[in-house]
C-alpha cells in the first residue's frame, strides 16, 4: 500500500513526463489532419508554410525539444476515480510537477502577474496553473489531461451575448467575425472550438475544452451540430486566410467543435476559442499503485 506522500511523487513524476510528451509531440489526430490539410492546399504559399510546420514537427521530435517556444500557461482536466487515495493531495501535486517541468524540460516561464507585471518565473501563480475539476470516472484511477496553451491563440478568444431571436446564424456571424478578427494571431491551421448557450462562462469553458481536448475527426453526437460543425469548416476556409495567414484554400482550420449548454431564453452566449496548429495535449491516467500511462 503506498503512503499518500508517495503517491503525491508518482502524481508529480507522471505530470512531468506528461507534459514533456505533450510539449514534445504533436498527438497523432492533430499530425494526421496537417498532413489531409498540406494535401488539400492549392496555395503555392500555403503549402510552403504547411511544410516548415511539418518540419518543425518532425525536428522536435527528433531532438526531443518543445514544438514551439511559448510552452503557454497550462491547463488541467482532472476526472478522479471515487476510489482514488490522496485526492487531497493533487492539486498541490499539480504545481508541484509544474514547477519541476518548468526547470527540467524547460519551459518558458509565462505565468506573469496582470498588475505589476511580474514573472513568477515558474509557471504558477494565482490560479495558475489553471485545474478544471472534471467529475467523477469508474474506478479508482486519475485522469488528467495536460494542455499547455500558447498565447497566440488565447488572446483571440471571443465571446459575444446572441440575440436569442437570431439563432443559428447568429453563431455563423460570430464564429466568422472572429477567426477574420483573429486573423494570423492564432498561428493557422487553428481548431475552432465554440461553445454554445449556458452563462458566459459556461459558454467559454466548453469553447476552450473543446478546442483543446477534442480529438480532431470527432464530431458532435447530435448529427445537427456535428453538420453545423462541417458546414462552418467550410466557410472558415473560404475565407482564405490560409497557414500562418498568408493566405489559402484549405488551411485557415482544421477543425471545429461546437459544444453546447440549454440556456435561459432571454440570453444566448456564443464564445470562441482557438487552438493554433500546435495543438498540445496529453492525457495521464494513474493508478493508485503510482503506475501510469500517457496517452495522445
Ligand atoms: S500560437 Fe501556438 S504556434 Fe503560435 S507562437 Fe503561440 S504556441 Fe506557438
Amino acid at each position: 500500500m503506498w503512503l499518500d506522500m508517495d503517491l503525491k511523487d508518482a502524481i508529480v513524476r507522471a505530470v512531468v513526463d506528461g507534459l514533456h510528451r505533450a510539449v514534445v509531440y504533436l498527438p497523432k489526430d492533430v499530425k494526421e489532419a496537417i498532413k489531409r490539410v498540406y494535401e488539400e492546399e492549392k496555395s503555392p504559399t500555403a503549402k510552403t508554410h504547411l511544410e516548415a510546420i511539418l518540419r518543425n514537427i518532425e525536428l522536435a521530435e527528433r531532438l526531443g525539444l518543445p514544438l514551439c517556444q511559448d510552452t503557454g500557461i497550462i491547463t488541467f482536466y482532472v476526472r478522479v476515480g471515487t476510489g482514488f487515495p490522496a485526492i487531497h493531495q493533487i492539486e498541490e501535486a499539480l504545481i508541484e510537477a509544474v514547477r519541476k517541468a518548468t526547470s527540467t524540460i524547460p519551459l518558458r516561464p509565462n505565468s506573469v502577474d496582470p498588475f505589476t507585471n511580474r514573472n513568477s518565473g515558474d509557471n504558477t501563480g494565482r490560479y495558475v496553473p489553471v485545474i478544471f475539476w472534471d467529475g467523477f470516472r469508474d474506478g479508482d484511477g486519475l485522469e488528467i489531461v495536460v494542455v499547455p496553451k500558447g498565447g497566440g491563440s488565447e488572446y483571440v478568444s471571443t465571446f459575444a451575448m446572441g440575440v436569442p431571436g437570431k439563432g443559428v446564424e447568429n453563431i455563423k456571424e460570430v464564429v466568422l467575425d472572429a477567426v477574420v478578427r483573429a486573423g494570423a494571431m492564432p498561428c493557422p491551421p487553428t481548431i475552432i472550438g465554440v461553445g454554445i448557450g449556458g452563462t458566459a462562462d459556461l459558454a467559454m469553458h466548453l469553447a476552450r475544452k473543446a478546442a483543446t481536448v477534442r480529438r480532431v475527426g470527432s464530431r458532435n453526437p447530435d448529427p445537427h451540430v456535428a453538420e453545423l460543425e462541417e458546414e462552418l469548416l467550410k466557410m472558415v476556409n473560404s475565407l482564405g486566410i490560409g497557414a500562418m495567414g498568408m493566405g489559402g484554400t484549405a488551411s485557415t482550420a482544421l477543425a471545429v467543435h461546437i459544444e453546447y449548454a440549454y440556456r435561459h431564453p432571454a440570453t444566448y452566449p456564443i464564445a470562441v476559442a482557438f487552438q493554433c496548429w500546435a495543438a498540445r495535449r496529453a492525457v495521464v491516467t494513474i493508478e493508485p499503485s503510482g503506475r501510469y500511462e500517457i496517452e495522445q
